[in-house]
């Protein structure tokens, strides 16, 4: 809470006045003169500001530049972005803080006398954070530095936005359309044909999608307990990487896992996008190139040991005996030479963590088991040995 005292530097927290001469804007600032305050009440009704440098004078007011602040009641809702919000929340405060202490953010296009600043960050902050805070003054006289800090503060580059900006200000060709693919990778729905992004596929058909395989969004999928969610929240934190092809910094989802699994992948990934751009792919059995038509979906997402359709029709052929060197891929179902890895799974689905290593977490108690898939059996247990109820263990043994 905000003491007050006569005297004390404050500045408007909300726009107060908009009249030409007195422009009364958020970040104003001004000294507290004198207030209003009734007996037992828990605040005072009226709190008169001086404001500096003004010339205007109220009618009845004593000197220029002296206008009363009342406190304000704001209602917000906590949960505004759900569809039938409940949890509202209502304030009544005086529009007022105290003038010495800022966020960087607030501080924007102001010049201060002096600052102290503290430069101890998140890295998710604003890449212009740094330069903000440390240009509010005029000279490097007026600024002190808190405390010692990180020097990547100013070593993150131009923000990506305003670059791109310039980019196409100066006339040079920006993707637009790689530059939301980055954002938000997205794919078109097997089932409605919509092109719609990551968030409204379920991680699982997503899995598909970066195997370049065809999957079924989430408002046309199986709904669950007779309702469905059409969008899935994301984990914060996503990983980015860098496309050797498009030269785009995306979210991870957005390469295949194949190409992330490849030696020197920092070198060689390419996203999905610039995988399918690809017209030709070359056989790796055959060592003839041809039109990536003639070869299922997912071998364009393969760094190496694409197969073609033909070449892959041959081993089917073959009895179970004739296909030495060959596996079939348990998740996806195709031909590849070699032996794969340890569970026969190829480049895109042996990564997927849980099913790597046989681990997976339990939905229930959040522990960690790992068990032998049984063969055939597609459904995955999300419960752990210990939390399935008993009808379904039964069922097992
Ligand atoms: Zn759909
Ligand atoms: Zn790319
Ligand atoms: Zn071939
Ligand atoms: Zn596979
Ligand atoms: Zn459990």
């Amino acid at each position: 809470m905000l003491p007050l005292a006569v005297g004390m530097r404050v500045v408007l927290a909300d726009h107060l006045d908009r009249s030409e001469d007195k422009l009364l804007l958020r970040g104003s600032a001004g000294r507290v003169h004198s207030w209003v305050w009734e007996e037992n009440d828990l605040r005072p009704t009226c709190v008169y500001v001086k404001f500096d440098g003004a010339t205007w004078q109220l009618d009845g007011a004593p000197e220029p530049g002296l206008y009363p602040v009342h406190p304000v009641r704001k209602v917000w809702k906590l949960d505004a972005k759900r569809k039938k919000p409940v949890l509202k929340i209502a304030r009544t405060q005086l529009p007022l803080a105290p003038a010495y202490a800022t966020t960087a953010h607030g501080s924007q296009g102001k010049t201060l006398p002096a600052a102290l600043v503290d430069f101890n960050v998140d890295k998710r902050t604003d890449v212009t954070f740094g330069t903000v805070a440390a240009s509010r003054v005029r000279s490097r006289e007026d600024v002190l530095i808190l405390r010692p800090f990180e020097r990547w503060l100013y070593t993150r580059g131009a923000p990506e936005g305003p670059a791109l900006l310039l980019k196409q200000l100066r006339g040079e060709e920006v993707d637009w359309e790689a530059f939301r693919e980055a954002k938000a990778p997205s794919a078109a729905c097997e089932k409605c044909k919509d092109v719609k992004t990551l968030d409204c596929f379920s991680d699982r058909q997503w899995e598909r999608v970066r195997a370049n395989r065809s999957a079924i969004c989430l408002a046309c999928g199986p709904s669950k307990g007779g309702q469905k969610t059409l969008k899935r929240k994301l984990p914060s934190g996503l990983t980015r990487l860098d496309c050797r092809g498009c030269k785009f910094r995306k979210l991870e989802d957005a390469f295949p896992r194949a190409q992330l699994q490849q030696d020197d992948s920092e070198a060689k990934r390419r996203c999905l996008k610039c995988l399918k751009k690809v017209g030709i792919l070359e056989c790796s059995v055959c060592e003839s190139t041809k039109q990536i038509s003639e070869f299922s979906s997912a071998m364009a997402t393969m760094p190496w040991a694409a197969v073609c359709a033909d070449c892959a029709a041959d081993v089917r052929r073959q009895p179970k005996w004739g296909r030495a060197g060959w596996f079939t891929c348990r998740t996806c179902d195709l031909f590849f030479p070699g032996a794969g890895a340890a569970d026969q799974r190829c480049l895109n689905c042996a990564s997927r963590g849980s099913w790597a290593k046989g681990k997976s977490t339990c939905r229930k108690c959040g522990g960690a088991w790992s068990e032998p898939r049984g063969q055939g059996s597609d459904k995955r247990q999300r419960l752990c040995p210990k939390c399935r109820p008993k009808a379904s263990r039964a069922k097992r043994s």
